[in-house]
């Protein structure tokens, strides 16, 4: 009844989900949903001394593996796929203590990853904290008249992960004054001009720019110049 030729090597004990209606050999009961060959004869679970096993179906790797580990006694389960003409693995049959520590330890796994994640983005906030604070402070050394709390602001937004902006480049990571220079500048451009609306009213980027280049320029001086005389 079983092409035994087809039958993977490795799979260790085996047992079948038959494709027809099968009784065991043995105790005469059925139809079985699984059996166990041997002998010749195909048995039910109990007859087989399998009986104490539980079925995990396929699917989660790491708690297969492992509840095979902690199984002293397991067996794989294959059903004949017709089609492909080959056995395919459905799941195994383990002692339930051996699935209970499996589950236990990937779980406790889970937990440490996610614990492990908690504290990489702690540390990566920490990172970004820093980073922004030193790139505030070289904002307030170049533009000694722009407020903090703006300076602040302009180095958050320069800074913020992921966002691309010339606070992740190498460049604003090193805190170039050309880089902290160009996070001031696009502040100055949206907050302290009408760019925003010049665009919102369809002047092209670069005319915008044009326009508004001299009152960028002013208010950059004024902070620029604001550590030598008058407070900006
Ligand atoms: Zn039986």
């Amino acid at each position: 009844m079983v092409p035994r030729a087809s039958l993977p090597p490795s799979f260790g004990l085996l047992t079948f989900q038959p494709l027809k209606r099968r009784h065991c050999a043995e105790c005469r009961r059925g139809p079985l949903p699984l059996l166990v060959l041997g002998d010749g004869a195909s048995r039910c679970l109990d007859c087989a001394d399998l009986g104490h096993l539980v079925f995990l179906p396929r699917g989660d790797t790491a708690l297969t593996r492992r509840s095979r580990e902690e199984s002293g006694l397991s067996a794989v389960v294959v059903r004949f796929n017709r089609r492909k003409g080959r056995y395919e693995r459905q799941g195994v049959l383990v002692e339930e203590a051996a699935l209970a520590r499996a589950e236990q330890r990937c779980l406790a796994d889970a937990e440490a990853r996610r614990r492990r994640r908690v504290r990489d983005a702690r540390r990566r906030a920490a990172q970004d904290e820093l980073f922004a604070q030193a790139f505030a402070a070289e904002i307030r050394r170049l533009f000694p008249g722009c407020p903090a709390a703006r300076a602040r602001d302009i180095a958050a937004h320069a800074s913020e992960r992921g966002s691309g902006r010339v606070g992740r480049s190498a460049a604003g990571r090193a805190l170039t004054e050309g880089a902290v220079t160009a996070a001031v500048v696009a502040s100055v451009r949206h907050l302290d001009t009408p760019y925003d609306r010049l665009l919102m009213s369809g002047v092209p980027r670069h005319e915008a720019r044009r326009r508004i280049a001299p009152l960028v320029r002013t208010v950059l001086r004024g902070w620029a110049e604001a550590g030598l005389g008058s407070a900006g």
